[in-house]
C-alpha cells in the first residue's frame, strides 16, 4: 500500500480461495501494534489495460492512496513471485 503517515494503517494478512472477493487485513493505529481483523473486499479498479498488461488492483475497496498498479510495492511482489522473507 502506498506509504501514509496518519493511520488507520493495513496490510494483508491472507488471501482466501474462496472469499466471494474478500481477503483478510490486519489494521492497526500509528505507534500500535496490530489489533484488528478484517474481511473488506477488493479493490474493483484494474488498469483498464489491454490483454496481458491488465493489472487489477490487490488492495481492500475503499483503501486510501493509489491504486497497487500505480506504484510499486515490493513486499506485495515477494508475496506474488513465491519469495518468503528474510534469509
Ligand atoms: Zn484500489
Amino acid at each position: 500500500m502506498e506509504s501514509h503517515e496518519s493511520g488507520p494503517h493495513f496490510d494483508l494478512v491472507r488471501e482466501l480461495d474462496d472469499s466471494d472477493g474478500c481477503e483478510v487485513w490486519a489494521q492497526w493505529k500509528t505507534g500500535r501494534e496490530p489489533s484488528t481483523l478484517a474481511l473488506l473486499r477488493d479493490c474493483p479498479a484494474n488498469n483498464g489495460a489491454p490483454g496481458g498488461a491488465n493489472e487489477a488492483c490487490v488492495l481492500f475497496a475503499g483503501h486510501p492512496g493509489g491504486h497497487s498498479y500505480e506504484f510499486t510495492d515490493p513486499e506485495y511482489d515477494a508475496i506474488r513471485d513465491g519469495g518468503t522473507r528474510g534469509p
